[in-house]
Order: structure tokens, then sequence, then C-alpha cells
């Protein structure tokens, strides 16, 4: 694989981007029961900050709890990265784990010390802007029920720029449908939804779209296969309900935003697919994407290849809040440089 970055943090451990290495029969890598989340770091006049990242580790560890992972607890470590450790820890003493106790043991994790390993490997790598990867996941065992399984936790840190390559992208309603909300947990971040999100993507880009939106099972708007959405009406922005989507940090925020510093309306509703011919413009939003317009929808233009206006104003002061310029939403960023933790 290619190298996107010198190092990975996995389990308390900066280990070199090429050692970072799981089983072939790796429980989450089959069924696809890990949780992960999307973070990005962002430059800013103070230094690198990453945004929003409490919030992103919180939502993690809900996700984890979901999966019957306990991170907070007693993680059993397998007896190859024991070892491992073991004889790494003479070498690598200054890197070693926060929240581990010595070789063998582990006494598990809190959100405070992933949010500190996060900023770590950013540091560790040196990087400025980046996108940041946290990963929990099982170990090596065969059979659905993961019980008796390790508890593995990486955190990868690379640069990453833009996710979608257009000023404005073409979106097919998907043929797939969005997860339904009592088949899974749609608060959480699973690995496992993102086969129904692959599946759908890889056929709009198949038939000559950029990006799939998925409608949930009554036939209302969802979300993309990594996005939120929103849409434009007379100055007001409307956005599917919760119940079907992952409710995105981006999309919080968006409302957030929108309402306070450019005295929007915002409206959570239900919306199908035939009203969005009433709208005059749309955008998805996430941690990846950032805001992103949308032009068009199957075969109905609104902007075309052009940003909207509406979208540009939102576009424009997410970017500077994410970069720091906007002084309200300094609470929203953690500078790399600061240490969160004494240890
Ligand atoms: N929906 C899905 C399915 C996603 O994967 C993401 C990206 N995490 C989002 C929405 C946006 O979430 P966030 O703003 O928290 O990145």
């Amino acid at each position: 694989m290619q190298k996107l970055a010198d190092f990975i943090w996995l389990n308390g451990e900066v280990i070199p981007f090429e050692e970072s290495r799981v089983h072939i029969l790796n429980h989450s890598l089959h069924y696809g029961s890990g949780v992960f989340e999307g973070i990005r770091c962002y430059e800013t006049d103070k230094g690198p900050a990453v945004f929003r990242l409490n919030d992103h580790i919180k939502r993690l560890f809900r996700s984890a709890d979901v999966m019957q992972m306990d991170l907070r607890r007693s993680l059993p470590a397998d007896l190859e990265s024991r070892e491992k450790r073991e004889r790494d820890s003479s070498t690598r003493s200054s890197e070693k784990s926060l929240g581990m106790t010595e070789a063998g043991g582990n006494d598990g994790w809190s959100e405070a010390e992933i949010v500190e390993a996060t900023l770590e490997i950013v540091r560790k790598n040196n990087l400025a802007e980046c996108y940041i990867r946290p990963l929990v996941f099982y170990g090596s065992k065969m059979g659905l029920d993961p019980a008796g399984s390790e508890i593995n936790i990486m955190i990868a840190a690379w640069p990453w720029g833009k996710y979608l390559s257009k000023e404005a992208v073409k979106v097919k309603i998907s043929d797939f449908t969005r997860i339904h909300p009592k088949s899974s947990v749609m608060t959480a971040k699973i690995s496992g939804h993102y086969a129904n999100s692959i599946l759908a993507s890889t056929d709009a880009k198949n038939n000559g779209f950029d990006e799939a939106l998925l409608l949930d099972y009554r036939g209302n708007i969802a979300e993309g296969p990594g996005e939120n959405v929103f849409f434009v009406k007379d100055n007001q922005l409307f956005t599917p309900n919760k119940g079907s989507i992952l409710p995105g940090i981006t999309r919080a925020s968006i409302i957030e935003i929108a309402q306070r510093e450019l005295g929007m309306r915002v409206k959570e509703k239900d919306i199908k697919s035939d009203e969005i011919k009433d709208f005059s413009e749309a955008f998805f939003v996430g941690t990846a994407v950032e805001v992103n317009a949308i032009g068009q929808i199957n075969d109905l233009k609104l902007t075309g290849e052009k940003e909207g206006e509406v979208t540009k104003k939102i576009r424009e002061l997410y970017l500077d809040i994410v970069h720091g310029k906007v002084k309200t939403y300094d609470k929203w960023l953690n500078l790399v440089t600061e240490k969160t933790l004494q240890k």
C-alpha cells in the first residue's frame, strides 16, 4: 500500500506505517464489526487545530458501546501484540502508551486519552492539514460472536484533500435504500454500514454520476454515502430528519452557524425526491466533503456545474471557522501543539 504517513498510533504505541498490520482472520475485517471516525485537522494562525475533536471521540466511544466494545475497561491484549510490546518497551519508552500499564496489562482508554493520542499522532507525523481516522476493531477471532476477543484501537493521520473534486456534483438517487433504522443503530459509525454506502456510490459512479443520494425505507431523502444533505429555498435551509441518517457533526455545525451567523431558518423535515424541484440549491456536508454543492440530482438541474450563492456563503463561513478565523468558534478547535492531558 502507498505510504500515507510515517507513523500510526496502535493500542498506545506509535509504530512505523509499514508495521501496522493485523491478522488476516480479523473479526472486523470479516464481519464489518469495527467502528470508526473521520476527523479533519486544519491550519490556523495558532498552528494546526483539529475540528470538533471531542465530539468525534465521544461519538467513537458511543459507536463502540453500540458494538459492545468496552474501551474503558481492561482490554485483553493478544499474545502477539503483548510480546511485541514487551520487546519494544525498552526501545520505545518515550513513545509509550497513554493509559496503558506496563507491558502485558491494559487498563482501557478514556475519551481524554484518545483525544490526546489523536493530537499526538498528528504531531508525530509533522502534519498540518490532514484527515484523521481512528478505528476500533476486534482481534483475530472467527465466528460472529466477538466475545472474548481483544479490542484494538488505531489512529492514522495523513494529508487528504477535497473528497469530491467538482465545484458542484451530479448526484444519482440510489436504487439502494439506506439501512432501515431498525436494522442497525444509525447514530453509530459502524464499518458494516459502509457496504450499503459503497454499493450506492459505486453504482452512481458506474452510471456517470459523481455521487449517490440514498432514500430511506419510506422514500424520504436520507443522506449521501458519507455525507449529510441540505436544500435551499428562499434563504431557508432544509435537511432530512434524523432517524435513517448518521446525524453528522458537520450537519450540526452547519445548522448552528447558519442560524447564528447568517440568521437563516433551518428546518429538519421529511423530504421526498419529487420535492427537489422546489429547491434552488442543494449541498452535501461532512467532515471529508466539508461543504460541496450539488448541481444536479438525476435529470434535474439545480445550479448545474456551478455552486449556488447560499451554498457559497455557507461553505466560506464553514471554512473560515475550521481555519480559526471566527473567534466565537475557537471552542470547536483543539490546537495540536497544546497537550490536553498531563502525563
Ligand atoms: N453520513 C454518513 C453516512 C457519513 O459517513 C458521514 C461522515 N462521517 C456523514 C454523514 C457526515 O458526518 P460528519 O459530519 O460527522 O463527518
